[in-house]
């Protein structure tokens, strides 16, 4: 079976210096917030060209502090994506905030931006732009209507490690920028983590105290906290991966490159990047209206396949529950339907993705 992502086949590869990093964290004993979560936020930091990250236990988390951080409360409202995984709305609904759904481009998956504006109110309070699948969220149209309207720019990056927009990193550009460390992220742990970056010492503060019990100084609490901290041995992980995610994003855009010239069928709707953009395709993932016969055809072969994501946010019970989205969002709707991610890691072979292409195209 060739995997969605073959987690076996990095760690093999870095096994003497992660071992050797996950021996140094148990004997130090030094397993809360130690030498290596300290060292993982001014090396993430100084690779976006920023003065702050503070990392957190989950992507989820970095959302969610960084939502109150930018003092996000009951009512107000913001302006996201529905087509995405659950936490980039969920935070906004666990903080008794109202998420509002503005549909998406079909080339990019990300928010329209000519779609914002209409559903601004007074109640409106920041934007998530969500870089889905390693693909950038269009920024310079979100920063201005951001500006224009007084609002916070949230950015979710948690599948985007190291994409560019216009030559910015993304995550640098938004008041504050939200990573996760999921094990199958384009930059990882193994188990949970997260980390949030920003220009503004304020912000850094804020969640720096929200991520230990609303405290700076042991036993005094400023603020009603989390218990949100970054393992130390996720940390140490996540430093030897640092070093070379320059370089698997590389052979992430290599691997789509092989498909995108592979793959031949007019059936098919490869991705797209848009122009002044780097995808680091943490998923490569196509378009077709016979998604589910193809699915079937690749799983008859081996071949792993996945759908990210079958029920846009506007249409989650959970959500359908609690807010009035009466709203239908056909962009996002037909690319829940239509819309087929296939395998994508640095290690892919060019065998395997010769392989996944040959089903494709014969399927047809
Ligand atoms: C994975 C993911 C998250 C949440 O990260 P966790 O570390 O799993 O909490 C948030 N947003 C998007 C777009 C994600 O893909």
């Amino acid at each position: 079976m060739i995997p969605m992502v073959d987690l076996k086949r990095q760690y093999h590869a870095l096994k003497s210096e992660i071992d050797a990093a996950v021996a140094d964290v148990l004997e130090s004993a030094q397993y809360i917030l130690g030498p290596n979560v300290g060292k993982l936020e001014e090396e993430i930091a100084a690779y976006h060209g920023l003065s702050y990250a503070v990392s957190v236990a989950n992507g989820t988390d970095a959302l969610l502090l960084a939502l109150r951080a930018c003092d996000i409360k009951e009512g107000d409202e913001v302006i996201t994506t529905p087509f995405t995984f659950i936490a980039t709305a969920e935070v906004v609904a666990l903080l008794n905030a109202v998420p509002v759904f503005v549909d998406i481009c079909p080339d990019t998956f990300n928010l329209d931006c000519s779609q914002i504006k209409a559903k601004i109110t007074a109640k409106t309070k920041a934007i998530i732009p969500v870089h889905l699948f390693g693909h950038p969220a269009d920024m310079d149209p979100i920063m201005d209507i951001a500006r224009e309207n007084n609002l916070k720019v949230i950015e979710d990056c948690a599948q985007a490690f190291g994409a560019k927009y216009k030559g910015r990193k993304v995550g640098s550009i938004g008041d504050v920028g939200c990573f996760s460390f999921f094990p199958s992220k384009n930059l990882a742990g193994y188990g949970d983590g997260g980390m949030i970056i920003t220009k503004e010492e304020k912000i850094a503060e804020r969640i720096r105290m929200l991520r230990n019990h609303g405290s700076s100084k042991r036993y005094y609490h400023h603020l009603v906290g989390y218990n949100s901290r970054l393992d130390e041995i996720q940390a140490a992980i996540v430093r030897v991966k640092l070093k070379r995610i320059d370089e698997y994003n590389e052979a992430r855009r290599r691997n789509a490159a092989a498909y995108c010239s592979a793959i031949n069928k007019k059936e098919i709707i490869l991705p797209s990047t848009a122009l002044g953009c780097e995808h680091v395709y943490h998923q490569f993932t196509i378009r077709t209206k016979y998604r589910d016969r193809l699915s079937a055809t690749l799983g008859q072969n081996n071949i792993s396949s996945a759908i990210y994501y079958p029920v846009p946010l506007h249409l989650q019970e959970a959500f359908l529950s609690r807010y009035n989205l009466k709203d239908s969002l056909p962009q996002a709707e037909a690319c829940a339907d239509e819309v087929l991610s296939l395998p994508m890691f640095p290690e892919l072979g060019e065998e395997e993705i010769k392989i996944i292409a040959g089903v494709i195209n014969n399927a047809f």
